[in-house]
């Protein structure tokens, strides 16, 4: 395909306005993806062509038979063509190792937002946690 065309990245993502001439870019390069494809909150967009992305999710603690929320990050490539900013939420996608630590892209742009651990989720960890010792204590007697 020629460079610069847009063409179809196999994941249901609304394709960037701008083109760029990047070559790892999934819309306009030759960047493939493959994996797993992720929503998550841009926490910093500093380095060039790069975002770290964070989200959150809930693990099961099999001691506490409850959900933790948990959270991850990863480093992303930030195609010119979509230059997600910081606190913006985004879709990213499994690629190759583009660099030591990039193995994600940024595909799309999905506005402003947050994924990330509130603070009464905190609090039912600390109940879980709570209930598990007393229940501790109560056997122990
Ligand atoms: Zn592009």
């Amino acid at each position: 395909m020629a460079k610069g065309m847009k063409r179809s990245i196999g994941i249901d993502a609304k394709p960037p306005e701008k083109k760029c001439e990047d070559e790892n870019c999934p819309w306009h390069g030759r960047l493939s993806l493959r994996g797993k494809v992720f929503t998550g909150t841009v926490r910093s967009a500093k380095s060039h062509n790069t975002a770290i992305v964070e989200w959150g999710f809930n693990k099961f603690i099999k001691k506490y038979e409850r959900y933790e929320r948990r959270k991850s990050r990863v480093t992303a490539h930030n195609p010119p063509c979509i230059h997600a900013r910081e606190n913006e939420l985004v879709m990213i996608a499994e690629c190759r190792p583009l660099t030591a630590t990039k193995r994600f892209v940024v595909v799309a742009r999905l506005g402003k937002g947050e994924i990330e651990i509130r603070g009464e989720d905190k609090k039912l960890i600390a109940d879980a946690r709570k209930a598990a010792a007393e229940k501790e204590k109560e056997e122990a007697k």
